[in-house]
């Protein structure tokens, strides 16, 4: 019996609109999906009315379930897996799944859509010929401290996710090991509280001071310049 397919499926950031026809069409195909929060997956699949056996796949369980995923996968149904934003797999559960199912030779398939990082970049005015992405930096100081300075040197643009909780402490340690780099805050993509700070980070610590920020935030570093 020949294998199902897995199919990769971005979804939304925020915008619910932000999902293209293929993903919507894999979506209504497919026998199950692949999920972080069933709730979470729900609102969408509402949305465009699928209806749809979803499986709940996130980090702490990774592992208890990609057996059982696989063995669908083996029996021949096509899943797809989405996680509660965005690309699987980028700072979300997904790398695991892949590498089992590709061991067991079933064919892996991308439906790309939105994900916060290029979403971030592509209007944030820094250089985007050449990024890294950093994803979640450690929440220890030692060990963040430790991250930032193996990236002194690196020239591309730096992206990371932060969580708002985190921001400013976390533009100190930038600001502390990297200097006073031009940086951009990319908040809320999609939303309707969307924002973009741009400016050196000293500048911009100044204007957060009495600020809390809220929601989902992607911070952005020019990198080195170049002598
Ligand atoms: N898989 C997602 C992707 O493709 O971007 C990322 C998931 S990760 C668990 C969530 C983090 O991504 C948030 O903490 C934030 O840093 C960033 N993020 C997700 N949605 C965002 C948005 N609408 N605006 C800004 N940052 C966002």
């Amino acid at each position: 019996m020949r294998a199902g397919k897995l199919f990769i499926v971005a979804t939304p950031i925020g915008n619910l609109e932000d999902i293209t026809i293929r993903a919507l069409k894999i979506l209504r195909e497919v026998s199950f999906i692949a999920c972080e929060d069933t709730r979470h997956t729900i609102k969408l699949l509402n949305k465009y009315k699928i209806k749809k056996r979803l499986i709940s796949y996130y980090q702490p369980k990774e592992e208890k379930k990609i057996p059982y995923i696989l063995s669908l996968l083996e029996k021949g149904e096509n899943g797809a897996l989405v996680s509660d934003a965005g690309t699987p797999g980028i700072s979300d559960p997904g790398y695991k799944l892949i590498v089992r199912a590709l061991e067991k030779n079933i064919e892996v398939v991308p439906i790309p859509g939105p994900t916060a990082l290029i979403t971030g970049l592509c209007a944030s005015g820094l250089p985007t010929d050449r990024f890294l992405f950093i994803g979640f930096p450690p929440r220890k100081k030692s060990a963040l401290d430790k991250l930032l300075d193996s990236l002194k040197e690196e020239k591309g643009t730096l992206i990371f996710y932060q969580s708002a909780k985190r921001l400013s402490s976390f533009l100190e340690r930038l600001y502390q090991i990297l200097g006073n780099r031009e940086i951009v805050i990319a908040r809320e993509l999609t939303k309707i509280h969307e924002e973009f700070l741009r400016g050196r980070i000293e500048d911009i610590t100044l204007n957060l001071k009495d600020k809390i920020l809220k929601g989902e935030i992607v911070v952005l570093v020019k990198g080195k310049k170049e002598k």
